[in-house]
């Protein structure tokens, strides 16, 4: 069947890429009697804070039939033309600058854009379908780039070219990132289903494993929302940096930002995960999870999406909090990693969470209400505030699996929860009432549990881990941080020496001394008087930094007190600090036995692929 005529036509170029600059047309066939309206969105779906892209266009102007066409902007974001009879065109530049999964960059050696960044909505024709040329710049150095997208091609232009590509509607367009360049590619298969791997920027990974792995997640996932996968094919972009982190799911891709090192090398010790590998894979699961949730089980507020303001919901808990649950289990389930390896993962996630104060001021679900005023615009005060719906989420999560285990002795769990939740809302493409998860428990798991819901996702005191761990044989342990960069998981090699001294705040280098970055509620370092931005310079007399504020302090017993020496500003202040005992806010894990009860198997070693 032919593709249906489309009713808006993009050209996307890269005009200029030393001046980070494409040149983007848009056609609309038919446009509006009244005078045509073209917008663009002021956030992108999955990162949820308004970033108003539409800051990055620099000239526009309108034409039809050759004759320009009145064309006025009337907000930050949208732009009224003249009514006209044929079909009109907005011309315009945007500026691509931000190497981020978020928006566009542009310069001599890749292109990269996300739709919501660079399309104009045409108002009024948003369901309509569309059609894009992607150019490559012009001329010969440019000459070999290629375009890697998962926007279907229009008949005659060949996968991985630059030519025309096309969509069902507006929606779908900003769903695929497009990357232009000279990128390193590979493909393995997941479930029969074709994946891709693209990657950006110098680097040196061994494909043939990283394809063997991701194989592997990407199956276990497949067969736990049950086959057919919902994508004819998927891509993975990445974009190799010196530093950087970060990843965008999309309905049949992701965009990811990954450091050079923590690929896999070739020479890598292939019976070894190096723990740079493992949280890269760990990304790479958490995208790819969210094929499923969120990109098509979606909350109610979504459907549609409002792009031009926030859009509330309380659940981002559950998309972000399951799908950071299911990211490292799935890695086990899938043997790319061992048990003890997960173990101690999910104890620097519990570390994470006991380390943030403001877990007793904030619920999961007010923190994801306010995704976009605090989560995403996080200050010097954030961990006293709030708390992550990412970190906290994933332990509503694993709570809500172990309680669905015992209540059912092991016949319900979590992976049930899913699996309704994709046939109910995303295979009909429902949206998910804010009442609909917390429903879904009960439904599965009887009315006893609503009492834990309720306390894990609108209260604030923690959560009964240690008791509910038990039920798959593992211990839950607590002990005091053993240095400022110690991420917890791990028994730690120091527990039986003396008790470690502590100020309750956090630092980072400053060429003056130690800058604080954050100081803890109710820490002696608050107590003092010493506050987030000041910058430590001396404690009793002798010259700190950043790298040796912890070694001093060390040498100190509990107790004690010492005079801190800080500037604030461009004033020097003077402190008197008493040290307290370090806390016992590091979590790890053990299995209570020898290795894995059958519990523990049945959680961590079900489904995995032959
Ligand atoms: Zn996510």
């Amino acid at each position: 069947m032919p593709a249906p005529e489309p009713a808006v036509h993009y050209r996307i170029v890269p005009r200029d890429p030393a001046a980070h600059i494409f040149r983007v047309s848009c056609t609309v066939v038919a446009p509006d009697p009244a005078g045509q309206r073209f917008s663009l969105p002021a956030w992108i779906p999955g990162s949820y804070m308004i970033r108003e892209f539409a800051r990055n266009i620099i000239e526009l102007w309108a034409e039809c039939d050759g004759s320009i066409v009145a064309c006025e902007k009337i907000d930050k974001a949208t732009w009224q033309c003249e009514p006209v009879s044929g079909a009109l065109t907005v011309h315009y530049d945007v500026y691509a600058w931000d190497l981020s999964v978020r928006a566009a960059h542009l310069d001599q050696s890749h292109g990269y854009f996300n739709g919501a960044s660079v399309f104009l909505a045409a108002a009024g024709q948003e369901s309509r379908p569309c059609r894009v040329q992607i150019e490559r710049p012009e001329g010969d150095r440019y000459a070999a780039w290629q375009v890697a997208t998962t926007l279907p091609v229009v008949a005659g232009t060949e996968l991985w070219t630059s030519g025309a590509y096309q969509a069902a509607d507006y929606d779908e367009l900003i769903d695929h990132p497009v990357e232009l360049g000279t990128f390193t590619r590979a493909q393995f298969l997941a479930c029969g289903v074709p994946h891709d791997v693209v990657i950006t920027g110098v680097h040196r990974a061994d494909l043939t494993r990283l394809c063997r792995d991701l194989a592997r997640i990407c199956t276990t996932q497949i067969r736990l929302f049950g086959e057919p996968a919902p994508m004819s094919r998927y891509l993975f972009m990445i974009q190799v940096v010196g530093e950087g982190y970060g990843g965008l799911e999309h309905r049949t891709s992701t965009s990811l930002l990954a450091n050079r090192d923590d690929l896999p090398l070739a020479g890598d010790d292939p019976d070894a995960v190096k723990d740079g590998y493992r949280q890269f894979l760990g990304l790479c699961s958490h995208e790819y999870f969210h094929t499923w949730n969120v990109k098509r089980i979606k909350p109610a507020a979504f459907v549609p999406y409002d792009l031009s303001r926030e859009n509330y919901t309380r659940q981002l808990w559950a998309f972000e909090g399951f799908t950071s649950y299911y990211d490292d289990l799935m890695l086990v389930r899938a043997g790319v990693i061992t048990p003890a390896s997960y173990l101690e993962l999910l104890g620097q996630n519990i570390t994470r969470v006991l380390r943030t104060p403001g877990r007793f001021r904030q619920s999961v679900a007010d923190s994801s209400f306010d995704a976009w005023t605090k989560f995403y615009r996080q200050d010097e005060n954030a961990p006293n505030s709030m708390v992550s719906y990412y970190a906290k989420g994933a332990l509503v999560a694993l709570a809500l699996d172990l309680a669905l285990r015992r209540q059912s002795a092991g016949a319900i769990t979590l992976d049930h929860l899913l699996q309704v939740l994709w046939r109910r809302y995303g295979l009909t493409g429902v949206g998910v009432p804010e009442d609909g998860i917390e429903n879904l428990v009960v439904e599965l798991g009887g009315d006893s549990l609503r009492e834990l819901f309720q306390q894990a996702v609108y209260g604030t005191d923690d959560l009964p881990l240690a008791e509910l761990l038990t039920v798959v044989g593992v211990e839950y342990r607590l002990r005091a941080a053993e240095s400022a960069a110690d991420p917890g998981g791990k028994r730690g090699s120091k527990t039986a020496g003396k008790p470690r001294p502590a100020l309750g705040l956090r630092t980072a280098q400053d060429p003056l001394g130690a800058r604080i970055q954050h100081c803890f509620e109710g820490s002696p370092a608050m107590s003092a008087g010493l506050s987030a931005g000041d910058v430590l310079i001396a404690v009793d007399g002798l010259r700190v930094t950043h790298a040796t504020l912890e070694r001093m302090l060390g040498s100190y017993p509990v107790g004690g007190t010492v005079t801190v020496h800080a500037f604030r500003r461009d004033e020097l202040h003077q402190y008197r600090v008493t040290l307290t005992e370090a806390p016992g806010d590091t979590c790890f894990l053990t299995f209570a036995g020898t290795g894995p009860d059958a519990g523990a198997r049945a959680w961590l070693l079900t489904a995995g692929p032959g």
